[in-house]
């Protein structure tokens, strides 16, 4: 057997210091469990321009290619505000979904019951949720054309363009339908139909894809607006969402929200099967590389550990194996440890960085 291959990417800033704490979690899968990666590092973002006047040598984006699965930590920081657009570190990243044709970005919102005073939302709203929502990626309004910046007569005028194929929507519907029968078996999918062609076709295409392939799911279609208004009134209506890419962005930021601080969320950017029928794949915080903490021993690895635990779960199908470590982080946090970013009102004494991947691996130690 080869051991599934794992290119960690850990970046800027904070970055390198949460994926420190993953590399404690991927040690003791070996150790303990006897699941062993095969583990490399390159640089991205401003670490990689520093050393090859790139963010994303073509190396390592070959090397992003031929592995099982990318984490990565967070790009850029002050240091490279003044770079050229086309060296920003933020285009590694781009570079990188864009190249391995991540079409489906996966984020869940779930509320850690020890979490649930964090919300803005009542506690009795988010306690237990658990919603995943999948966004377009790779079309839409921010890449269909015409698009730019245009004089008409005497005046300017701004243009973007709507544009999905039925392909495109029917691989990302697929992709919200194989993840709702592996959890709560149900999918809403969202779009502006009544003012939209191109969500009138969205809703056909995700309804046939529905009826050919997946009639056993539970679908329904709701108007994007309204969707944003259910996510804050009753968001555990919903198990997977669907939506393209300018709705999925707004929609995620919000239901990402609900669950309280920046420093607990992961997600996952999927593509096409490879030859061995893992999805290309790219897990990472949703957080930025905090310049403002960086160096410190601050930042919260949770983000970055549950990164991890989709991994395990969508490259590697060790569901059971992403669920224990989801527990020994849900363990930690009710046992009342916290790094700086979750301490409420009441205060308390922060943990640092490195005590919280400790914790992790003492809970995971105490799971067996
Ligand atoms: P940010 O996510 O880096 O930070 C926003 C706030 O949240 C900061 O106060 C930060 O300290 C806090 N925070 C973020 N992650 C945390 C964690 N794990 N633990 C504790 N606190 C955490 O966003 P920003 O400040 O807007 O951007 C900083 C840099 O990161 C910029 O250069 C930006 O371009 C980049 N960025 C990168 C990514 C990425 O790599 N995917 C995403 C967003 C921003």
């Amino acid at each position: 057997m080869v051991n599934p291959s794992l290119l960690i990417l850990a970046g800027d800033g904070i970055g390198p210091e949460v994926m420190t704490e993953v590399k404690k979690v991927i040690a003791w899968m070996g150790d303990k469990r006897g699941i062993t990666f095969d583990v490399s590092e390159d640089l991205v973002g401003g670490c990689a321009y520093d050393q090859h006047g790139t963010p994303l040598h073509d190396d390592t984006m070959a090397k992003a290619q031929s592995v099982d699965a990318v984490l990565l930590g967070a790009v850029g920081g002050p240091k490279y505000d003044n770079l050229d657009f086309s060296v920003k570190p933020e285009r590694g990243l781009l570079r990188l979904r864009k190249e391995m044709d991540l079409f489906s970005n996966l984020r869940p919102a779930q509320c850690f019951d020890a979490l649930a005073d964090f919300s803005s939302l009542k506690k009795d709203v988010v306690a237990g949720l658990d919603i995943m929502i999948v966004r377009e990626l790779t079309s839409g309004v921010y890449f269909g054309e015409p698009r730019g910046i245009f004089t008409e007569g005497n005046e300017r005028v701004g243009i973007n363009t709507q544009r999905y194929t039925e392909s495109e929507i029917a691989r990302v519907a697929r992709s919200a339908f194989e993840l709702a029968r592996k959890r709560g078996n149900k999918v809403c999918s969202m779009e502006k139909a009544n003012v939209m062609e191109s969500g009138i076709l969205w809703r056909e295409v995700v309804q046939e894809v529905h009826d050919k392939e997946y009639p056993d799911v539970e679908l329904s279609h709701m108007y994007a607006d309204n969707g944003a208004m259910q996510l804050v009134r009753r968001p555990k209506q919903f198990d997977v969402i669907v939506t393209d890419n300018l709705f999925g962005d707004l929609l995620s930021d919000a239901a990402a929200m609900l669950t309280g601080s920046l420093g607990m969320l992961p997600s996952a950017s999927l593509g096409a099967p490879m030859a061995n029928g893992r999805p290309k794949a790219l897990y990472e915080p949703v957080h930025g590389s905090a310049p403002d903490i960086a160096g410190q021993g601050k930042a919260n690895p949770i983000a970055c550990v549950l990164s991890f635990a989709m991994a395990l779960r969508y490259s590697f199908d060790l569901g059971d194996e992403a669920a224990r470590l989801e527990q020994a982080v849900e363990k930690v946090l009710a046992d009342g440890l916290r790094t700086a970013d979750l301490m409420g009102p009441e205060g308390g004494t922060p943990i640092s960085t490195s005590a919280m991947g400790d914790a992790i691996v003492a809970a995971l130690d105490a799971s067996l």
